[in-house]
């Protein structure tokens, strides 16, 4: 029950509910899109050294040398980088302060969504996804909020095209597209050129995917100076410290490192196909994934069933119990070795439950 001293505004608020991080066993974790690579050697590298005895001192307020590592990357000026504490942050920052005629996002799409709308009261329209689980631009066409789209999309891996993102941009010039970006690395196309050319979008990345720094909670918005001011002003009334030193400094380094992050990537994307071959081999079904996860289901083997087998022999997946989507699992893509440890283990559930696939 809750306190009575908490506010009744929030009494019915749902939390965010992360992905299982069990302690009981060693899992195989395929269930919260993590790396299974160390961050680049020029973080490990750095942190290891004499980093953390400057902890001592507040970080830098304005993360420049992030900021200008990430502008660096895309080619931008740094006025157009707002750096975040992880990218939840910055999720969070426009919804609370961009937002004020409400919010729209997909019915299938990143769970925090819903929360953060509900956080600040925000009316929110849900925009089904089609059957397919494919984005519809029209079904946004008349809705005067700000609209929230993950690009490639979360759990289902699809991506929409970025003459469709422009498309939404351009339908309605006084509305806010917020494109978040955080699976762009393994297959999508960034919309950040597009923040040059239009003040009614942002996007959101992170490095907790592609840059193996999930641990480190660091992500960024881009997006024309004045939106970027705007948060700047939402951080100094809240935590001016977001990101602190060590964050700041393996978040400079990482976006350095071209070639690991280049390597590492190709290495997912590789071993995507490879274990998407491998399901469909098996009678699964899945999306177009463009993400490091596969959105899988089997004709002969219920979501939950297969989760919870996984489960038993040591290796978590992610099960949603949505209405659309609760026979799917969602799968993090490993490394090679894992790959090959969830093909064995669905091979032994897939002939204890009796499912023959030639
Ligand atoms: C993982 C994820 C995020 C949040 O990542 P952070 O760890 O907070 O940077 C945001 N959006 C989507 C769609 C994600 O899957």
């Amino acid at each position: 029950m809750d306190s009575r001293f908490f506010d009744s505004g929030f009494a019915s608020l749902e939390a965010y509910v992360p992905g299982e991080q069990p302690k009981d066993r060693k899992y195989i974790k395929l269930n919260t899109n993590e790396s299974p690579f160390p961050p680049s050697p020029a973080v490990v590298e750095a942190i290891n050294g004499d980093a953390a005895s400057l902890l001592r001192l507040y970080s830098d307020p304005t993360s420049s040398d992030v900021k200008q590592a990430i502008a660096d990357f895309y080619g931008i000026d740094t006025a157009k980088v707002f750096v975040t504490n992880g990218s939840d942050e910055g999720l969070s920052f426009l919804f609370m302060a961009f937002s004020e005629k409400g919010t729209a996002f997909a019915d299938i799409t990143y769970g925090f969504y819903s929360v953060f709308a509900d956080l600040y009261h925000k009316d929110t329209t849900i925009v089904p996804l089609r059957g397919d689980f494919s984005i519809n631009i029209d079904d946004y066409d008349g809705i005067d909020k700000t609209v929230f789209i993950a690009n490639p999309n979360a759990p289902t891996g699809m991506i929409l095209g970025l003459d469709m993102i422009e498309d939404l941009i351009t339908r309605n010039p006084d509305r806010l597209i917020v494109v978040d970006e955080a699976y762009v690395d393994f297959g999508g196309e960034s919309a950040v050129a597009l923040t040059e050319k239009y003040d009614n979008v942002a996007v959101v990345q992170t490095f907790s995917k592609s840059r193996s720094l999930a641990g480190a909670r660091l992500g960024f918005v881009i997006a024309n100076p004045a939106i970027i001011a705007g948060l700047e002003k939402i951080k100094y009334s809240t935590n001016p410290y977001n990101v602190n030193r060590l964050t700041a400094l393996a978040g400079k380094l990482s976006m350095g490192d071209r070639e690991y992050f280049d390597k590492t990537r190709n290495t997912i994307i590789e071993n995507r196909t490879w274990t998407m071959n491998e399901l469909r081999a098996r009678g699964f079904e899945m999306t177009d994934s463009k993400t490091n996860f596969i959105f899988v289901r089997h004709p002969e083997l219920s979501g939950e069933a297969y989760f919870l087998a996984l489960r038993q022999r040591g290796i978590l997946v992610r099960h949603f119990t949505g209405k659309r989507i609760c026979e799917y699992n969602r799968i993090t893509v490993g490394s090679r070795e894992e790959m090959e440890a969830l093909i064995a283990a669905t091979d032994e559930i897939l002939r204890e439950a009796g499912v023959n696939h030639g």
